[in-house]
C-alpha cells in the first residue's frame, strides 16, 4: 500500500504546497487505502488533489468524470504544464480523435482521463472504457446524481450501472461542495460507498461575507455597491436572460465593465465573455445560472444575486464562486418577494414530477426565510446541510447594529390569527384578516366576523406579510404544504401565546446617517 509520506511527497515536489488542506489528508488517504469515498468540501476547498495525487501514485488509470467540458481543455492543458500526463473526451472531438486517444489510453500513456458525464449514456464508450486499466473513478459535482440535490443530471444516473461494467472495478472517489444529508446519502447508496467513509470538512468559507438586502432598489444598490468597489472582479446573478441583458446594458451605460452569460447566447460568444471575465478583460460578469460552475477564477471577490435564485444549495454554491483564493469575499441576496413569485412560476411551469415539485415549492420557501431571518446568516446556511456552528460575527445580521424591541404583542395578534382561521390559509389571507381588508375572499368565507379581524387595521398589508414571514423565519410559525402553503403555529409560537417567551425583532428603521462634527 502506499502511504502518506509519498502523497506528502507529489504535494510538495509536483503542486509545489508544503501542507495539505484540512479534509485533503483523510481524503487521499482513504483513497490510497482503497476506499469508496464521499468527499465534501467546500468550493476552493482543494478537491480536484484529492484525486490528482493519487493518481500519480496508483499504477492505473484515474477518469476523472467532471460536466464542465468548457473548462476540461484549460484544466488538462494546466496538468500537463505541470508534466503530468492528461487528457480528455468529450464532445469536442470528433470520432477519429477519440478513438485515437482511446488508443494512446490502453497503451498506458496517461495518468487522468477528463471525460462529461454525457458520454456515459454511450454503450459504445463504457465498452471502450472497459478496455482502459482504470483504477479510480473520481467523480465531480456527485450531487447530480442525486434527484433530491438542485441540479440532477440524468447522466449522472448512468455512473452507477457504468461502474458495474468495468471490468477492473474501480475505486469511487464522489466530490461536492454542496451536499445537504438526503444527497450525501443518495449519493452514497448509489456509488457504494460505505456512509462510514464520508469526509466532510464542513461547508462554512470563513472569508465569505453573506449579506441580505431587503427593501431597496436593486439598480441603485448594484451601481452604489459597484462604484465603492470599483475595479474588482464580481459576478451579478440574475433569475432571467431579459434581466440579464438589461442589467449588463445598465452597468455598461455607467461605465462598468460588464459583459452577460446566459444559455441563449451563441455559443461563441458565450465563450468569449467567458474568457473575458476571467482573464480579466472585464470586472462584472452578469449571468444566469447557466454561468459558473466550475469556473476556476479565483479573485472573485463579490457575487451579487439580484433576485433570489430557487434553493439554498444553489445560491451557497453561486455564491461560493466568491473568494477562491481565500481572500475576504461577499456575498449578496437582494431579496424582493416578487422574485420568490417569479421562482414559484418556474416551478409552476416546469415539468417535475408532483414528489418533486412539492420539494421544490418548500426549498423555495426556505430561501423566504434564509432573506428574513435575523439570526447568523452563516449559521442558517449551515444548519440545513445538517451541521451545528455559532454565529459568525461577519455576516449582515451579526452585524445590524439596529436596536432589537420587543415585539411579543404584534407576534400574539398574528399568531392567534393563524389559529383562528385554523391553519387553513397562507400568509397572504392572514395578512388580509389582520388589517381589516374588505374584499370578497375575506366576506365569502365570513372572515371578517373573526375577533382578530382588523387587530392590525393601522398597518399595511406589506409590513404585515413581512412580520410573518420573520416569524416564520425565527420558527413561531411554520409554512405547511408545497404550492400553496398554510400557516401553522409551532410550539415556540404556542409559548408566545401563552406568554412564556417574549419575542425580539431589530427595528425596521433605517439607521440614522450621523453626520461627522467638523465636517
Ligand atoms: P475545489 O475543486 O475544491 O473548488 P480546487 O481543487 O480547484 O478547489 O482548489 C482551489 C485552489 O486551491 C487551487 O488554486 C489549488 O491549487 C489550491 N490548493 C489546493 N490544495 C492546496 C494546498 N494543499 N495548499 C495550497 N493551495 C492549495
Ligand atoms: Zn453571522
Amino acid at each position: 500500500m502506499i502511504d502518506l509520506a509519498a502523497a506528502q511527497q507529489v504535494l510538495k515536489t509536483t503542486f509545489g504546497y508544503d501542507e495539505f488542506r484540512p479534509g485533503q489528508k483523510a481524503v487521499i488517504e482513504q483513497v490510497l487505502a482503497g476506499e469508496n469515498t464521499l468527499a465534501i468540501m467546500p468550493t476552493g476547498g482543494g478537491k480536484s488533489l484529492c484525486y490528482q495525487i493519487p493518481a500519480l501514485l496508483f499504477q492505473g488509470l484515474t477518469v476523472v468524470v467532471s460536466p464542465l467540458i468548457s473548462l476540461m481543455k484549460d484544466q488538462v492543458d494546466a496538468l500537463n504544464d505541470n508534466g503530468i500526463a492528461a487528457t480528455f473526451i468529450n464532445s469536442s472531438l470528433d470520432f477519429q480523435a477519440i478513438n485515437e486517444r482511446l488508443q494512446e489510453l490502453r497503451a498506458g500513456d496517461y495518468t487522468l482521463l477528463y471525460v462529461a458525464p454525457e458520454r456515459l449514456d454511450s454503450d459504445y464508450f463504457i465498452q471502450a472504457l472497459g478496455r482502459l486499466p482504470i483504477q479510480l473513478l473520481a467523480i465531480d459535482e456527485a450531487h447530480c446524481i442525486s434527484q433530491w440535490g438542485h441540479d440532477f443530471r440524468p447522466s449522472y444516473l448512468a455512473l452507477s450501472t457504468a461502474i458495474e461494467q468495468l471490468p477492473t472495478h474501480p475505486q469511487v472517489l464522489a466530490l461536492t461542495a454542496t451536499a445537504t444529508e438526503q444527497v450525501a446519502e443518495d449519493i452514497c447508496g448509489r456509488l457504494a460507498i460505505d456512509p462510514q467513509h464520508e469526509v466532510n470538512t464542513g461547508f462554512a468559507r470563513d472569508n465569505l461575507d453573506l449579506t441580505v438586502v431587503k427593501d431597496q432598489d436593486t439598480d441603485r444598490y448594484i451601481l452604489d455597491y459597484l462604484k465603492v468597489n470599483h475595479g474588482e472582479a464580481g459576478i451579478i446573478y440574475a433569475s432571467t436572460r431579459k434581466e440579464v441583458m438589461r442589467l449588463t446594458s445598465l452597468l455598461q451605460k455607467h461605465d462598468i465593465k460588464a459583459t452577460p452569460y446566459h444559455a441563449g447566447l451563441d455559443d461563441m460568444v458565450r465563450r468569449q465573455n467567458q474568457e473575458d471575465f476571467l482573464y480579466d478583460r472585464v470586472d462584472v460578469m452578469v449571468a444566469t445560472n447557466a454561468f459558473g460552475m466550475g469556473i476556476d477564477k479565483s479573485n472573485v471577490r463579490f457575487v451579487i444575486h439580484a433576485q433570489v435564485p430557487g434553493t439554498l444549495e444553489a445560491y451557497y454554491q453561486e455564491a461560493g464562486r466568491a473568494g477562491r483564493d481565500g481572500l475576504p469575499s461577499e456575498a449578496i441576496l437582494i431579496f424582493r418577494p416578487s422574485d420568490i413569485q417569479l421562482q414559484h412560476f418556474f416551478i409552476d411551469e416546469s415539468e417535475m414530477d408532483t414528489e418533486h415539485r412539492h420539494l421544490a415549492y418548500q426549498k423555495l420557501q426556505v430561501m423566504t426565510r434564509y432573506a428574513n431571518t435575523q439570526g447568523c446568516l452563516q449559521q442558517f446556511i449551515l444548519k440545513y446541510f445538517g451541521e451545528a456552528s455559532a454565529p459568525c460575527g461577519r455576516c449582515s445580521n451579526c452585524t445590524d447594529q439596529r436596536e432589537s424591541q420587543d415585539i411579543t404583542t404584534a407576534a400574539q395578534q398574528v399568531l392567534s390569527c393563524v389559529v383562528r382561521l385554523h391553519s387553513r390559509f397562507g400568509k397572504g389571507v392572514v395578512a388580509q384578516v389582520l388589517t381589516g381588508a374588505n374584499n370578497q375572499r375575506v366576506r365569502e368565507s365570513n372572515l371578517n366576523t373573526l375577533s382578530t379581524y382588523g387587530l392590525m387595521s393601522g398597518q399595511r398589508q406589506k409590513s404585515v406579510v413581512e412580520l410573518i414571514d420573520f416569524l416564520t423565519a425565527s420558527g413561531y410559525l411554520q409554512s405547511v404544504g408545497g404550492q400553496y402553503p398554510t400557516l401553522a403555529v409551532t410550539a415556540s409560537g404556542v409559548a408566545v401565546l401563552k406568554g412564556t417567551t417574549t419575542v425580539h425583532r431589530k427595528t425596521v428603521q433605517k439607521v440614522q446617517q450621523t453626520v461627522p462634527e467638523n465636517s
